[in-house]
Protein backbone atom coordinates (compact mmCIF):
# COMPACT_ATOMS: atom_id res chain seq x y z
CA UNK A 1 0.00 0.00 0.00
CA UNK A 2 0.88 3.54 -0.89
CA UNK A 3 0.21 6.72 0.69
CA UNK A 4 2.12 8.88 -2.69
CA UNK A 5 -0.68 11.26 -3.77
CA UNK A 6 -2.28 10.66 -7.00
CA UNK A 7 -2.36 14.41 -8.98
CA UNK A 8 -4.83 14.14 -11.98
CA UNK A 9 -4.21 17.49 -14.63
CA UNK A 10 -7.09 18.39 -17.20
CA UNK A 11 -4.89 20.87 -19.54
CA UNK A 12 -7.38 22.19 -21.62
CA UNK A 13 -4.90 24.39 -23.99
CA UNK A 14 -6.82 27.11 -25.97
CA UNK A 15 -9.93 24.47 -26.71
CA UNK A 16 -12.82 26.38 -25.72
CA UNK A 17 -14.11 30.18 -24.49
CA UNK A 18 -14.24 30.70 -20.91
CA UNK A 19 -18.35 30.17 -21.01
CA UNK A 20 -17.59 26.93 -22.01
CA UNK A 21 -14.77 26.35 -19.52
CA UNK A 22 -17.12 26.95 -16.58
CA UNK A 23 -20.05 24.93 -18.25
CA UNK A 24 -17.23 21.92 -18.71
CA UNK A 25 -15.62 22.82 -15.23
CA UNK A 26 -19.52 22.35 -13.52
CA UNK A 27 -20.17 19.21 -15.56
CA UNK A 28 -16.61 17.56 -14.37
CA UNK A 29 -17.39 18.94 -10.27
CA UNK A 30 -20.59 16.94 -10.67
CA UNK A 31 -19.33 13.97 -12.64
CA UNK A 32 -16.65 14.09 -9.51
CA UNK A 33 -18.79 14.71 -6.59
CA UNK A 34 -20.86 12.13 -8.17
CA UNK A 35 -18.29 9.31 -7.37
CA UNK A 36 -15.91 11.15 -4.08
CA UNK A 37 -16.90 8.89 -0.93
CA UNK A 38 -19.44 10.73 1.27
CA UNK A 39 -15.93 12.18 3.39
CA UNK A 40 -15.17 14.36 -0.09
CA UNK A 41 -12.07 14.16 -1.88
CA UNK A 42 -9.36 12.19 -0.20
CA UNK A 43 -6.38 14.47 0.95
CA UNK A 44 -4.16 11.44 -1.61
CA UNK A 45 -5.97 12.44 -4.61
CA UNK A 46 -5.39 16.12 -6.48
CA UNK A 47 -7.35 17.34 -8.91
CA UNK A 48 -6.20 20.11 -11.01
CA UNK A 49 -8.20 21.71 -14.01
CA UNK A 50 -6.13 24.10 -16.33
CA UNK A 51 -8.67 26.50 -18.87
CA UNK A 52 -7.26 29.14 -20.79
CA UNK A 53 -5.96 32.06 -18.78
CA UNK A 54 -9.11 33.57 -19.39
CA UNK A 55 -11.20 30.99 -18.18
CA UNK A 56 -9.33 30.88 -14.69
CA UNK A 57 -11.06 33.31 -12.43
CA UNK A 58 -14.54 32.11 -13.20
CA UNK A 59 -13.78 28.70 -13.13
CA UNK A 60 -11.87 29.13 -9.95
CA UNK A 61 -14.61 30.88 -8.34
CA UNK A 62 -17.44 28.27 -9.71
CA UNK A 63 -14.93 25.22 -8.30
CA UNK A 64 -14.76 26.92 -5.06
CA UNK A 65 -18.11 28.45 -4.51
CA UNK A 66 -20.74 25.43 -5.54
CA UNK A 67 -18.56 23.02 -5.60
CA UNK A 68 -16.63 22.57 -2.33
CA UNK A 69 -16.61 19.34 -1.79
CA UNK A 70 -15.28 17.73 -4.75
CA UNK A 71 -12.07 19.71 -3.88
CA UNK A 72 -11.04 20.93 -7.35
CA UNK A 73 -8.61 23.33 -8.22
CA UNK A 74 -6.91 24.69 -11.06
CA UNK A 75 -4.15 25.59 -12.64
CA UNK A 76 -2.45 27.87 -14.85
CA UNK A 77 -1.10 26.69 -18.14
CA UNK A 78 1.84 29.67 -18.76
CA UNK A 79 3.51 32.14 -16.80
CA UNK A 80 5.37 35.26 -17.64
CA UNK A 81 9.31 35.06 -17.62
CA UNK A 82 9.10 38.72 -16.12
CA UNK A 83 7.51 40.08 -13.15
CA UNK A 84 4.81 42.97 -13.11
CA UNK A 85 5.43 45.34 -15.56
CA UNK A 86 5.43 47.28 -18.94
CA UNK A 87 5.18 43.51 -20.88
CA UNK A 88 1.88 43.45 -22.91
CA UNK A 89 -0.10 40.63 -22.92
CA UNK A 90 1.73 38.65 -20.22
CA UNK A 91 0.82 37.21 -16.84
CA UNK A 92 3.14 37.57 -14.33
CA UNK A 93 3.65 34.10 -12.23
CA UNK A 94 2.23 36.38 -8.59
CA UNK A 95 -0.96 37.22 -10.41
CA UNK A 96 -1.92 33.73 -10.26
CA UNK A 97 -1.19 33.79 -6.28
CA UNK A 98 -5.05 33.28 -4.77
CA UNK A 99 -6.53 32.07 -7.90
CA UNK A 100 -4.61 29.23 -9.32
CA UNK A 101 -1.88 26.96 -6.67
CA UNK A 102 -0.13 25.49 -9.40
CA UNK A 103 1.29 26.65 -12.44
CA UNK A 104 2.50 24.61 -15.77
CA UNK A 105 5.60 25.21 -17.02
CA UNK A 106 7.57 23.98 -20.44
CA UNK A 107 4.83 22.40 -22.02
CA UNK A 108 5.81 20.71 -25.25
CA UNK A 109 4.00 23.47 -27.50
CA UNK A 110 5.76 26.12 -25.42
CA UNK A 111 8.49 24.95 -26.75
CA UNK A 112 8.02 23.76 -29.87
CA UNK A 113 5.62 27.07 -30.89
CA UNK A 114 6.80 29.79 -28.90
CA UNK A 115 11.04 28.56 -28.80
CA UNK A 116 10.67 28.89 -25.53
CA UNK A 117 15.12 27.29 -24.42
CA UNK A 118 15.90 25.81 -21.51
CA UNK A 119 16.90 29.16 -19.66
CA UNK A 120 13.01 30.59 -20.39
CA UNK A 121 11.89 28.23 -18.41
CA UNK A 122 14.37 28.12 -15.69
CA UNK A 123 13.60 31.21 -15.32
CA UNK A 124 10.03 30.89 -15.29
CA UNK A 125 10.66 28.02 -13.00
CA UNK A 126 12.37 30.93 -10.51
CA UNK A 127 8.70 33.37 -11.14
CA UNK A 128 6.71 30.65 -9.87
CA UNK A 129 8.70 29.43 -6.92
CA UNK A 130 8.66 33.28 -6.00
CA UNK A 131 5.19 33.68 -6.07
CA UNK A 132 4.39 30.56 -3.82
CA UNK A 133 2.78 28.75 -6.35
CA UNK A 134 3.68 24.98 -7.19
CA UNK A 135 5.55 24.77 -10.62
CA UNK A 136 4.41 21.91 -13.28
CA UNK A 137 7.53 21.14 -15.32
CA UNK A 138 6.71 19.34 -18.23
CA UNK A 139 9.66 17.01 -19.60
CA UNK A 140 9.37 14.79 -23.11
CA UNK A 141 11.67 13.32 -25.68
CA UNK A 142 10.87 13.29 -29.22
CA UNK A 143 12.36 10.40 -29.80
CA UNK A 144 10.02 7.73 -30.94
CA UNK A 145 11.95 4.70 -32.01
CA UNK A 146 14.80 4.17 -29.65
CA UNK A 147 15.84 2.24 -27.08
CA UNK A 148 14.37 3.13 -23.35
CA UNK A 149 17.39 3.92 -21.54
CA UNK A 150 18.72 6.49 -24.83
CA UNK A 151 15.30 8.14 -23.76
CA UNK A 152 15.91 8.09 -20.26
CA UNK A 153 18.88 9.87 -21.01
CA UNK A 154 17.41 12.55 -23.06
CA UNK A 155 14.88 13.20 -20.69
CA UNK A 156 17.28 13.41 -17.49
CA UNK A 157 19.64 15.71 -19.43
CA UNK A 158 16.34 18.06 -20.20
CA UNK A 159 15.55 18.08 -16.58
CA UNK A 160 19.37 18.93 -15.33
CA UNK A 161 19.27 21.55 -18.48
CA UNK A 162 15.99 22.99 -16.74
CA UNK A 163 17.31 22.79 -12.97
CA UNK A 164 20.49 24.24 -13.86
CA UNK A 165 18.82 27.56 -15.46
CA UNK A 166 16.21 27.97 -12.83
CA UNK A 167 19.62 27.84 -10.58
CA UNK A 168 20.82 30.85 -12.31
CA UNK A 169 17.86 32.31 -12.05
CA UNK A 170 18.02 32.46 -8.31
CA UNK A 171 15.83 29.10 -7.38
CA UNK A 172 17.79 25.59 -5.86
CA UNK A 173 16.56 22.26 -6.18
CA UNK A 174 15.77 22.67 -2.86
CA UNK A 175 13.52 25.58 -3.60
CA UNK A 176 11.90 23.71 -6.12
CA UNK A 177 11.55 20.67 -4.07
CA UNK A 178 9.54 23.11 -1.15
CA UNK A 179 7.45 24.39 -3.76
CA UNK A 180 6.31 21.13 -4.21
CA UNK A 181 7.70 20.76 -7.82
CA UNK A 182 5.84 18.03 -9.84
CA UNK A 183 7.35 16.55 -13.19
CA UNK A 184 5.32 15.45 -15.66
CA UNK A 185 6.50 13.40 -18.50
CA UNK A 186 4.94 13.98 -21.67
CA UNK A 187 6.23 12.34 -24.97
CA UNK A 188 5.99 14.74 -27.50
CA UNK A 189 5.09 11.47 -30.01
CA UNK A 190 2.49 10.86 -27.66
CA UNK A 191 1.06 13.99 -27.35
CA UNK A 192 -2.83 13.90 -29.05
CA UNK A 193 -1.36 11.06 -31.11
CA UNK A 194 -3.77 8.72 -30.12
CA UNK A 195 -0.25 6.43 -29.18
CA UNK A 196 0.53 6.52 -25.97
CA UNK A 197 4.09 5.52 -24.68
CA UNK A 198 4.14 2.68 -22.43
CA UNK A 199 3.73 2.20 -18.85
CA UNK A 200 7.32 0.61 -18.71
CA UNK A 201 8.79 3.55 -20.53
CA UNK A 202 6.85 6.13 -18.23
CA UNK A 203 8.38 4.52 -15.20
CA UNK A 204 11.98 4.06 -16.57
CA UNK A 205 11.60 7.78 -17.08
CA UNK A 206 10.40 8.73 -13.74
CA UNK A 207 13.23 6.25 -11.58
CA UNK A 208 16.01 7.84 -14.02
CA UNK A 209 14.62 11.21 -12.90
CA UNK A 210 14.61 10.25 -9.40
CA UNK A 211 18.23 8.61 -9.53
CA UNK A 212 19.50 11.60 -11.24
CA UNK A 213 18.14 13.82 -8.69
CA UNK A 214 18.67 11.65 -5.98
CA UNK A 215 15.34 11.95 -4.85
CA UNK A 216 13.19 9.21 -4.65
CA UNK A 217 9.80 10.93 -3.12
CA UNK A 218 10.18 13.23 -6.44
CA UNK A 219 6.28 13.17 -8.52
CA UNK A 220 6.48 12.23 -11.68
CA UNK A 221 3.30 12.63 -14.00
CA UNK A 222 2.60 10.90 -16.91
CA UNK A 223 1.15 12.75 -20.30
CA UNK A 224 0.69 11.90 -23.70
CA UNK A 225 -2.64 10.16 -25.79
CA UNK A 226 -4.05 8.86 -21.84
CA UNK A 227 -7.85 7.89 -22.08
CA UNK A 228 -10.55 6.90 -19.94
CA UNK A 229 -10.04 3.22 -20.91
CA UNK A 230 -6.81 2.72 -20.08
CA UNK A 231 -6.52 5.05 -16.99
CA UNK A 232 -6.13 2.09 -14.76
CA UNK A 233 -3.24 1.38 -16.22
CA UNK A 234 -1.21 3.77 -15.19
CA UNK A 235 -2.33 3.75 -11.75
CA UNK A 236 -1.49 0.37 -11.09
CA UNK A 237 -3.83 -1.15 -7.92
CA UNK A 238 -3.90 -0.06 -4.20
CA UNK A 239 -1.71 -3.10 -3.19
CA UNK A 240 1.15 -2.31 -6.15
CA UNK A 241 1.19 0.75 -7.38
CA UNK A 242 3.01 1.98 -10.49
CA UNK A 243 5.94 4.15 -10.73
CA UNK A 244 3.90 6.98 -11.52
CA UNK A 245 2.15 9.60 -9.44
CA UNK A 246 -0.55 10.61 -11.72
CA UNK A 247 -1.94 11.84 -15.71
CA UNK A 248 -1.53 14.88 -17.53
CA UNK A 249 -4.43 14.81 -19.59
CA UNK A 250 -4.86 17.00 -22.90
CA UNK A 251 -7.87 15.67 -25.02
CA UNK A 252 -10.00 13.16 -22.75
CA UNK A 253 -10.25 16.23 -20.17
CA UNK A 254 -12.57 17.90 -23.02
CA UNK A 255 -14.86 14.97 -22.28
CA UNK A 256 -16.60 15.46 -18.68
CA UNK A 257 -17.54 12.18 -19.31
CA UNK A 258 -14.07 10.57 -20.13
CA UNK A 259 -12.25 12.97 -17.44
CA UNK A 260 -14.37 11.78 -14.46
CA UNK A 261 -13.70 8.13 -15.49
CA UNK A 262 -9.95 8.96 -15.32
CA UNK A 263 -10.90 10.25 -11.60
CA UNK A 264 -12.86 7.32 -10.97
CA UNK A 265 -9.59 4.66 -11.71
CA UNK A 266 -7.59 7.34 -9.39
CA UNK A 267 -10.02 6.67 -7.16
CA UNK A 268 -9.71 3.07 -7.02
CA UNK A 269 -5.82 3.23 -6.03
CA UNK A 270 -6.04 6.15 -4.13
CA UNK A 271 -5.57 5.55 0.00
CA UNK A 272 -8.66 6.86 1.91
CA UNK A 273 -8.13 9.19 4.04
C1 LIG B 1 -1.02 17.38 -23.38
O1 LIG B 1 -1.01 18.10 -24.36
O2 LIG B 1 -0.52 17.78 -22.32
C2 LIG B 1 -1.64 16.07 -23.47
C3 LIG B 1 -1.32 15.16 -22.58
O3 LIG B 1 -2.50 15.88 -24.51
P1 LIG B 1 -3.28 14.53 -24.90
O4 LIG B 1 -3.80 13.90 -23.65
O5 LIG B 1 -4.41 15.01 -25.80
O6 LIG B 1 -2.33 13.67 -25.61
Amino acid sequence: MSNRQITIIANWKANLPPSEEVALAKEIAEGVGGVLPAAGLPSTLRLLLAPSALGLVPVASLLRREYPKAGIAVAAQDASLNSAGAFTGEIPADHFVGIAPAVIVGHSERRRDHGESDEVLGGKLARVVAAGLAPVLCLGDDLPKVEIAARVTYVQAQCSAAFAAAERAGCSAAQLYAAGLVIAYEPVWAIGTGNPASVEIAEAIASGLRNALDREELPVLYGGSVDAASAATWFGTRSVRTGLDGLLVGGASLSADRFVAIVRAALAVAEPT
